[in-house]
């Protein structure tokens, strides 16, 4: 859809509501609009302590209007942000009509749902009223407002453990031993690019070493390590125990509360490897069914079965006592309802200690981005939340993507006090993660999370191998970069 802009600058406000609610539509700013034409206009202007904003959509020969007034105090941020929930508000209520459903996140277009309840809670809003405030504000659906808020409180807790030099640390392993369809991360295939596997691991360590001295010069503490990518568990045993013993070397982990290990692939799986895990301190291990349905797994170019999952999850638990967590995909191409419903039953049968339940985003990169797009239904995930709930796991992080099946939403589980740590910190944005290897973006936060500086390395690994220099050198400033 076309749209046009009059009395204020909030382009990208307006192209995130178009994109959370058109997402299967081009949409192009225009300075002049054509009779007779699709269209949004967006006008906006400042009374003395509120934003307005009159949005008209011109749709199939029908016009919606929808009006936001947004009061504020001050000026400055305040001012701005006010603009900003104005353009989006009643860009909202006026495509709203045009739906055919009404979206469950109503008019939120973030990615992390839980940092605006915990920002109004740390600014002055009762606790009380955080389970329904995106509800209020948004008109997010009841039951996610309470998640968001369930998650918030659980950040709020974390948050209040963390040192003021403290820092996360993630380490980007970008090789898999083959590519799922629906993939859209940097991934190299280890079939066609096993030969950059050394030279990238070379880079990694001489950046772990010159990151280690920085963060020790400038004092900081490692509270979790995250071992990501990729798949880190395409590492032979010898590679993966070399790369723990390198971050033991560099950094002082002697207060980190979690390392968890990415073991995504069950073909990666062996005694061997997680006996090194075991050995060297790991605490959580990610074993990802994504589907328990062969055909499924089988349509995705995930060539293992759903009798290998188990087998490798026995694995692991056979090795030591690691928290485990397992990752689903709700909306996989062939999928449908009930084989979700299965695949949630049959993981949570293991007992693992977290489930992760995300929604299919077909993003650029993804070889399914243009295949035919199946429905996600709410109800078909909000049943599996039941089930979950049902069996002990709560929710305690969550996040949203572009492109994501249905408008829903990505939902990490735990049993207990098993939450992840990290994916707390790093998705509620605590505080500093420090990420190294390919892809890695640094980013510097303040406790508040508004403040936030990034540093991004080289995204290929062709590229982190070829800019060693610039890698390392980079690394070595990362203490003023932070602090
Ligand atoms: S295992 Fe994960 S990172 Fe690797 S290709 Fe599949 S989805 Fe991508």
């Amino acid at each position: 859809m076309n749209y046009c802009l009059k009395g204020h600058d909030r382009v990208t406000a307006v192209q995130e509501m178009l994109l959370s609610l058109l997402p299967d539509e081009e949409h192009t700013g225009v300075t002049r609009c054509e009779p007779g034409q699709d269209v949004l206009i967006s006008e906006a202007y400042f009374e003395p302590e509120a934003a307005v904003c009159r949005t008209v959509v011109h749709r199939g020969g029908a016009q919606y209007t929808g009006v936001s007034r947004e009061p504020f105090a001050g000026s400055g941020d305040r001012q701005g942000r006010a603009l900003t929930h104005a353009v989006k508000e009643a860009a909202y209520r006026a495509l709203l009509p045009c739906l055919d459903h009404r979206p469950v996140w109503g008019s939120m277009t973030g990615v992390k749902p839980a940092k605006p309840v915990r920002m109004a809670v740390q600014e002055g809003m009762g606790a009380e009223q955080a389970p329904l405030f995106l509800h209020r504000r948004y008109e997010v659906e009841p039951r996610r407002s309470r998640m968001a808020a369930q998650c918030a409180m659980e950040s709020m807790k974390c948050l209040q453990t963390i040192g003021s030099k403290e820092v996360q640390l993630y380490v980007g392993i970008p090789f898999c031993p083959a590519k799922c369809r629906y993939c859209s991360f940097v991934s190299n295939d280890v079939t066609r690019f096993g030969h950059l596997l050394e030279p990238y691991l070379e880079v990694l360590h001489e950046e772990i070493a010159a990151a280690g001295s920085a963060l020790s010069e400038a004092g900081a503490v490692v509270g979790s390590v995250y071992v990501g990518g990729g798949t880190p568990t395409t590492l032979s045993a010898r590679q993966l125990d070399a790369l723990l013993q390198a971050l033991y070397e560099a950094f002082d982990l002697s207060a980190c509360r979690e390392i968890t290990v990415e073991a995504g692939r069950p073909e990666t799986i062996t005694p061997d490897k997680m006996a090194v895990c075991a050995q060297r301190g790991v605490s959580r291990v990610s074993v990802n069914p994504q589907s328990m349905h062969d055909d499924v797994l089988r349509g995705v170019g995930r060539f293992h079965t759903a009798a290998d999952i188990v087998s490798a999850y026995e694995t692991v638990r056979a090795a030591g006592r690691f928290i485990v967590n397992m990752d689903l995909i709700a909306g996989l191409p062939g999928d449908d309802s009930e084989g979700l419903f299965d695949s949630v039953c049959r993981t949570a049968d293991l007992q693992p200690e977290n489930i992760t339940l995300h929604c299919l985003a077909l993003k650029k990169g993804s070889a399914l981005r243009f295949g035919p797009r199946g429905v996600l239904e709410s109800g078909e995930v909000d049943r599996c939340h039941e089930e979950l709930a049902r069996r002990g796991y709560r929710s305690y992080y969550l996040y949203r993507q572009k492109y994501i099946a249905g408008g829903l939403e990505n939902v990490g589980f735990c049993r207990g006090e098993t939450a992840s740590f990290y994916n707390v910190c790093m998705m509620e944005e605590l505080c500093t993660v420090v990420a190294l290897g390919g892809g890695g973006v640094t980013k510097a936060c303040d406790r508040t999370g508004r403040q936030i500086r990034r540093v991004s390395n080289p995204k290929y690994p062709l590229e982190y191998i070829r800019e060693r220099g610039r890698v390392v050198q980079r690394a070595r400033h990362l203490g003023k970069m932070i602090f």
